[in-house]
């Protein structure tokens, strides 16, 4: 069995994560970390988790194997830390850290203490995406040239907190959701990207100087470019992904979700065709491979290393909106 200790009390984990680990065979949530004492035993009871704790110490003095972190971003690298100095494995959050040197250095004291370190990036674990990925990878739309990512959406009320609001806890529609962008771009066309170039606006949702919006130009390895468009003020929009070649195109609709949906269509010189693929819950999936790779089969979904490349794309992105110039992309790795 896996034993999990929550740390942080959020919509995410209850939402999703909590159901993902209890789907798999052995998964157990042993306990939940809040800041908050009250919220920690609301939440636990709510929840039907056994122990409630209010301090990290107590969380990785109990009988636990692994951590999901979840907490707001600013705490997610000193969390992650005493949890890997604890021996625990550690499943984070996008974005890792603030930072991509914080990232790294979470990174780097996984792989000193043999511990295994994932990051959250949902989407890799989506079916239509590991079909976009097959269909590429197999010449089905022979030389990637260019791809675009439609993710602008509308931020639920009930998220309308730090993310609008607080600067310090890493808010803002980049470290929200270009990093998952950036991250499905990587997974998807197997490249990495070497510069951006990046637009933001504070379109009316946003305040504390962050942005709500953004819309980014990436250049890959491969010589491949790309687009992608994040925001929060978008109520109408719908997400979408699209790949194209030489020899074809992949047109995937409503794609950029939590859910397993969408649909994903290639068209070539033979017709359109619309790949199927599993509807698994992604969560589900992103806490199967964790376990196996925690048992040494394997890695998780989306690594640290991962995580380090989309937060270095990310901060990238911010340092052209700010600079008005393209900036270069090295996760140091
Ligand atoms: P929440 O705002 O729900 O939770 C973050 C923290 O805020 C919690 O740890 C909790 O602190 C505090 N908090 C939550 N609800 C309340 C409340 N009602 N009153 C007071 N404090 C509260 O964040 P999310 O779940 O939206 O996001 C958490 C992390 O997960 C972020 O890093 C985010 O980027 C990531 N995320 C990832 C997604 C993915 O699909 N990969 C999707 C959504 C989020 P405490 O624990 O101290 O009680």
């Amino acid at each position: 069995s896996v034993k999990w200790g929550l740390i942080g009390a959020s919509t995410i984990a209850r939402q999703f994560m909590i159901n993902a680990i209890r789907a798999q065979e052995g998964g157990e949530i042993a306990a939940v970390m809040s800041s908050n004492p009250q919220r920690a035993t609301a939440y636990a009871s709510e929840n039907g988790i056994p122990a409630a704790v209010s301090t990290l110490d107590a969380l990785l003095k109990s009988d636990i194997d692994a951590v999901y972190i979840s907490t707001t971003n600013e705490l997610h690298l000193e969390q992650a830390l005493a949890a890997i100095a604890a021996g625990k494995h550690v499943l984070c959050e996008k974005p890792l850290a603030l930072t991509s040197a914080d990232a790294r250095k979470m990174v780097a004291a996984a792989r000193a203490a043999g511990i295994v370190l994932g990051t959250n990036h949902h989407l890799r674990n989506a079916g239509a995406h590991r079909a976009m990925r097959d269909a590429i990878a197999s010449g089905r739309i022979g030389k990637p040239i260019a791809a675009r990512v439609f993710h602008s959406v509308y931020l639920p009320e009930n998220l309308q907190g730090w993310r609008i609001t607080k600067p310090e806890a890493g808010g803002g529609v980049v470290l929200d959701i270009t990093v998952h962008d950036a991250d499905t771009l990587r997974f998807v066309l197997g490249d990495d990207p070497v510069e951006v170039s990046a637009f933001t606006q504070s379109a009316g949702m946003a305040g504390g100087g962050l942005e709500d919006g953004a819309m980014c130009i990436w250049r890959f390895k491969s010589g491949l470019i790309a687009q992608s468009h994040e925001g929060f003020t978008t109520k109408f929009a719908g997400t979408g992904f699209e790949v194209h070649g030489s020899e074809g195109s992949l047109i995937a609709g409503h794609v950029m979700t939590q859910k397993p949906d969408g649909s994903v269509l290639l068209r070539t010189v033979k017709g359109e065709e619309q790949l199927s693929f599993d509807r698994e819950d992604l969560y589900v999936r992103s806490v199967r491979q964790f376990h196996a790779a925690i048992l040494g089969k394997g890695r998780p979904a989306a690594t640290g290393e991962d995580g380090v490349w989309s937060l270095t794309a990310a901060e990238a992105a911010l340092q052209s909106a700010s600079s008005g110039k393209a900036v270069k992309i090295d996760p140091k790795l």
